[in-house]
């Protein structure tokens, strides 16, 4: 039996990205597995759906090695900054990296030794990563950089995931604009654009869809979420129990700060999660959990290491299951950040719990791996 985990169902995340291959126009697939698959347990994932897609991409170098490491054969990319450090074990790792600064390009080609797998980051409008339009002769300078094999070039949307799709042609323009360009230069295999909000959204052509978030099962804004034209299932469940039970009267406060009163008798029950597990502090007084079938409330600041719920109107006990977010997009809302953050705030010391078939098929505990080891 589990106390505080995460559950996560892999059969549900192997659907999704079939159906974001129904709906997209393109059909390869990067599976975008960084900051530890958004929480949810990067090496795992990454092997039950290896046969699925035909890409990886991850934020930095040490996710990259990791998910190498772990036995991953298919290309990875990594999307964020690399050292000419880490560029030299890229090397030896088979990791693909984005250039788009030329001198530092010219310093990471100086000092490997062998051929590095690069894609060109362009900047489309996302200013974030990436060579801008009239920078374009320095992109060309690329080409006498011997030790780097431009094998992509790619860009990333700032709106994919809103209505208005003003913006997003904008960048789209831009990026059909450098393909053209790029292509009467160098011979690049891939150029890539779409995250999951252009796969499943827009009418944009991609050699590799860099799908993060729906595969989780997540809509990537609360517009697209309202579209019926694709069925996403939320691939996990944050799960706790309740630890303890208790009455307290009129005038009894609650947890730090007394920041809850009770104004008449109640039951109150405690949850052994806090926000060191990644619940954040900000769903002090305001969160709301699910309990034996009811949506109950906070009472008080939320702790490290535990919370407290108002459980007047409902049966518990004593190690009933408690399900943290009964509504991501909602709780989410409620402190001003999205699922993502949520998400990717899943603390180490919470158990994954691998679910496929009905089964259990894996179960990580990454504190216990640190302490045995
Ligand atoms: C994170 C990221 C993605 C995936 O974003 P989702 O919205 O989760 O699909 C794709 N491309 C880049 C460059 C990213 O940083």
């Amino acid at each position: 039996m589990f106390t505080n985990y995460i559950e996560v169902d892999i059969d549900k995340i192997q659907r999704n990205i079939e159906n974001v291959k129904k709906i997209s126009k393109n059909k390869n697939i990067c599976a975008v597995v960084k900051a530890n698959a958004y929480g949810l347990g990067a090496t795992v994932i990454a092997k039950y759906i290896e046969n699925q897609v035909s890409y990886f991409a991850v934020a930095n170098f040490i996710e990259a090695k990791n998910l190498r490491v772990s036995g991953i054969t298919k290309p990875i990319m990594i999307l964020g900054f690399v050292s000419v450090e880490e560029a030299n074990e890229c090397v030896a790792y088979d990791i693909e990296i984005p250039v788009y600064d030329l001198s530092y390009a010219e310093r990471i080609n100086k000092s490997i030794d062998g051929l590095l797998k690069v894609h060109i980051a362009l900047d489309t409008g996302h200013s974030r990563l990436g060579f801008r339009e009239f920078e374009f002769d320095r992109i060309l300078k690329l080409k006498q950089l011997k030790n780097l094999k431009i094998k992509g070039a790619f860009s990333h949307f700032s709106t994919a995931d809103e209505e208005d799709k003003t913006f997003t042609h904008e960048q789209y323009e831009k990026f059909e604009r450098l393909r053209k360009n790029l292509s009467d230069e160098f011979k690049i295999e891939l150029f890539h654009i779409a995250n999951s909000a252009a796969s499943i959204y827009h009418d944009i052509n991609s050699d590799i869809d860099r799908i993060g978030i729906v595969m989780y099962g997540i809509y990537p804004s609360d517009y697209l979420k309202e579209r019926e034209d694709i069925k996403l299932e939320q691939v996990f469940s944050l799960k706790s129990r309740v630890s303890f039970v208790k009455n307290i009267n009129p005038g009894d406060s609650v947890s730090y700060g007394r920041s809850f009163i009770a104004k008449d008798r109640m039951k109150i029950a405690t949850i052994p999660i806090g926000y060191a597990d990644g619940y954040f502090r900000a769903f002090s007084n305001v969160g709301e959990v699910l309990i034996n079938g009811k949506i109950v409330k906070v009472c008080g600041r939320i702790c490290m290491d535990q919370f407290m719920v108002d459980v007047s109107n409902i049966d518990c006990e004593i190690e009933d299951e408690v399900v943290i977010y009964p509504d991501i997009y909602k709780e989410a809302n409620k402190i001003g950040t999205i699922p993502y953050e949520l998400m990717t705030s899943f603390d180490m010391r919470l158990t994954r719990v691998y679910i496929k078939d009905g089964e259990i098929v894996e179960v990580d505990n990454y504190l216990g791996e640190l302490y045995e080891n």
